[in-house]
């Protein structure tokens, strides 16, 4: 048992406190140089390592850092960057070209990472694509970290097969762009034996999805190829989020010299290993410390499915965490003074589940739990049962057709009504005045005053621009779940729990540690002040269930449907109560609803059985005249379109500019006769879009959806936008739908 070793991947890469985002926003906006953008880069790369060689890791690995994402790092790597980003001087600056936009080419499509809130950057493959290595940034964090700390340390990088799965290329070129892309990593790998390295992990998370045959051979001949060609260092294919698809096949015919395995999520994999064995020339990476559970693992039964794991696969074990540690905060330690201790007690981040990892090892080496395990805090129990509450849900009635009709005459809105997703610029300013608020030195009512101002402020502008549909702008919320989460029984926010979503985005996730109810109204104040200073239909807007559930770190002890029918049942009251106070149209943001999507098939229905629950428990109870819109951005609907429509909203806005109209794809072959706003510019790049694109996609729209059913606007919140932007995008914006209008006025 001695040999046992330890590593960890994916540690969080924003710093303590959120050094990254300071030092890329600083960069962006040319108050700091590229120079001492490029320094703070290594001094994260440095204190990372720190950290797991101060917790007692064994192996500590790199090449974990980015500037923005691991997935774009990777097209920089192997050369594929699109044309329209080839003439920029550095690295470091088409990487964030490619990230967001210039003045003249937009930026590539952005999507999740699996069903994780983290996104990364698609890679734009053609079926001529030619890899070819441009810079080999695993060898050179391996060389800094080398130097800097004396240490050899483990490259990390995505595998191969995942990057092109995840980059959508098409299944008849995926053979040839697959050799031209092992070659690459050949290269890399080559070099990295060169400079010393002993061992590389490969991430191959997509090997937990639904595999065909042909992939499972195409994947097992890929890696076959490298085995063959590679130098003597060990090569170890990590996979997370899930158990291994076609385990007997995969485990032993894959040619490696170790497997990663997670047996937190992967509930499949404890089964599989115990049924087909684990191969005597491999090592099993044994992920058992979750990357994305903010609660202390529990040591006994930890140890028990290890002692089990022993008896299979004997010393060939390196205890890791289970799924990537970026998913969670760095420390606990930040929270202290700030949580209830009780709480603070039973959780672990990825600094503590590092700790929890060499606890392990040591616990497995001397035979007993040496240190003192402290007491999980234990929850009451939900008190409406599960089987009341699923009973009593119901889709709306009457139909949509005859809602629709009711709707119109209630609302009154021209053909292709213009509306926004919600959110207004949120201002250094603002940030500042709540700052002060948060730390006591404004009050309350000097804080809604600003807030009202701001109100003010975006409601005229929209009425300048000539929107329709107006919003109140949600300058009370740092963030959409977080400000419902901080509201509702049951939750409890962080200070300092940062997690990366994007690029320099990062969010906080709630922690539900009890039954969720509601307090008290949480939107009224500001929906019905905003709605009062105009005549047009104010929206009113809300966090859905499934979302803040999905943005939430979830108790342990219940499931997360009985968790999603708690957050429903608040929101309900919500609705009603915005309803009652006259708010005709109310929007419920689903985002993550396809985010919540179990990666594994055969677990789909249970999760649309209640995610659509969820959605019809919220909304179900409003009167036909009363619309009910929803919205969902950066998903890969075609799979899911008749889920979507199951929800029975009236209408629903989606992303469509960045995947360049991709999803309009989906109804060509689902008719979708509810109503759906299209959302035709991109709000995650600062560049102003023309009429003319505007209109080019509104154009495509109309050719697979009845117009009349067709909304305008943009394909997601303003938050991150400036006024000077979001007035240029919408004035456009609206030019557009008039046109459009003109076009098809009979
Ligand atoms: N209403 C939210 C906003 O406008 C929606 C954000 C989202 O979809 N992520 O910011
Ligand atoms: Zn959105």
């Amino acid at each position: 048992m001695s040999n046992i070793k330890t590593t960890i991947f994916g540690y969080p890469r924003i710093g303590p406190n959120r050094e990254l985002k300071k030092a890329l926003e600083s960069y962006w906006s040319c108050k700091s140089s590229k120079k001492e953008l490029l320094d703070e880069g290594d001094r994260l790369i440095v204190e990372m390592a720190k950290k797991a060689i101060e917790n007692e890791i064994d192996i500590v690995p790199c090449n974990e850092f980015s500037f923005y994402d691991f997935v774009l790092d990777v097209s920089l790597m192997v050369n594929a960057i699109p044309k329209r980003f080839r003439k920029i001087e550095s690295t470091i600056d088409t990487l964030f070209a490619m990230a967001r936009g210039t003045d003249n080419a937009s930026p590539s499509e952005m999507t999740k990472w699996f069903n994780t809130n983290y996104h990364y950057i698609v890679p734009e493959i053609e079926k001529d694509t030619e890899f070819s290595l441009n810079e080999n940034k695993p060898l050179r964090e391996f060389a800094l970290l080398k130097d800097k700390l004396k240490i050899k340390t483990k490259p990390v990088i995505v595998g191969p097969f995942t990057y092109l799965k995840i980059s959508k290329v098409r299944k008849e070129h995926f053979e040839n762009l697959f050799e031209s892309l092992i070659n690459v990593y050949l290269q890399i790998i080559k070099e990295l034996s060169n400079a010393e390295a002993w061992v590389i992990q490969l991430d191959e998370p997509w090997l937990v999805m639904d595999l065909e045959n042909w992939e499972a051979e195409l994947l097992i001949e890929g890696y076959k190829k490298i085995y063959k060609n590679k130098p003597n260092l060990l090569i170890f294919v990590q996979t997370y989020y899930e158990s291994l698809s076609k385990f007997e096949q995969i485990i032993h015919s894959l040619s490696v010299d170790g497997i990663g395995l997670d047996f937190v999520e992967g509930d499949e994999n404890f089964e599989n290993i115990k049924e087909f064995g684990f191969p005597n020339n491999k090592i099993l990476i044994a992920g058992v410390v979750s990357g994305r559970d903010p609660w202390k693992i529990n040591f006994t039964d930890t140890l028990k499915n290890l002692e089990s794991l022993t008896n299979i696969v004997g010393n060939r074990l390196i205890l890791s965490n289970a799924s990537p540690l970026y998913h969670l905060p760095i420390t606990v330690k930040s929270e202290e003074g700030f949580l209830p201790e009780d709480i603070l007690n039973s959780l672990s981040f990825a600094d503590e589940k590092i700790k929890e990892l060499t606890l392990l090892k040591e616990a497995l080496i001397t035979g007993k739990i040496s240190f003192q395990q402290k007491a999980t805090a234990v929850f009451p129990l939900p008190d409406k049962s599960l089987d009341e509450i699923e009973n009593s849900i119901r889709r709306r009635t009457p139909e949509f057709s005859v809602r629709y009709e009711l709707q119109q005459k209630n609302l009154n809105l021209p053909l292709f009504p213009t509306t926004t997703i919600g959110s207004f610029p949120q201002t250094p300013e603002l940030r500042k005045i709540r700052n002060k608020y948060k730390k006591g030195q404004i009050n309350s009512s000097e804080y809604e005053q600003y807030i009202r101002k701001e109100i003010e402020k975006a409601v005229k502008l929209q009425e300048n621009l000539g929107l329709d549909v107006l919003v109140h702008g949600e300058f009370e919320r740092t963030d959409m779940v977080e400000f419902f989460a901080e509201q509702l029984d049951g939750f409890i926010c962080t200070k300092n729990g940062w997690v990366q979503s994007y690029g320099s985005r990062c969010v906080r996730p709630p922690i539900i540690y009890d039954n969720i109810k509601r307090k008290a109204p949480i939107t009224l104040k500001e929906t019905l002040y905003a709605a009062s200073l105009t005549r047009k239909p104010l929206k009113g807007i809300l966090t859905g269930a499934v979302t803040i559930l999905q943005w939430s770190f979830p108790r342990r002890d219940i499931s997360r449907k009985e968790m999603v029918y708690q957050i429903a049942l608040a929101l309900r009251e919500e609705v009603l109560d915005l309803e009652k106070e006259g708010i005709k149209i109310i929007q419920i943001d689903e985002p993550a609803f396809r985010e919540g999507l179990p990666l594994k098939s055969h677990k789909h229905k249970d999760y649309f059985q209640w995610a659509i629950g969820s959605f019809h428990l919220t909304t179900s109870q409003v009167s036909p005249t009363t619309q009910i819109h929803t919205h969902m951005c950066y998903s890969d609907f075609n799979e899911i379109i008749s889920e979507i429509y199951a929800l029975d909203a009236d209408v629903i806005s989606i992303e469509a500019s960045r995947s360049k109209a991709e999803i309009l794809e989906a109804f060509e072959n689902f008719k979708y006769d509810l109503g759906i706003g299209i959302g035709v510019y991109d709000i995650h790049s600062p560049r102003i879009p023309s009429v003319e694109e505007m209109t080019e996609m509104i154009d495509r729209a109309i050719k697979l959806l009845d117009k009349k059913l067709i909304w305008i606007n943009p394909d997601c919140g303003l938050k991150t936008r400036t006024y000077y932007e979001i007035e240029g995008a919408l004035r456009n914006m609206v030019i557009a739908a008039i046109r459009m209008r003109e076009k098809f006025k009979n």
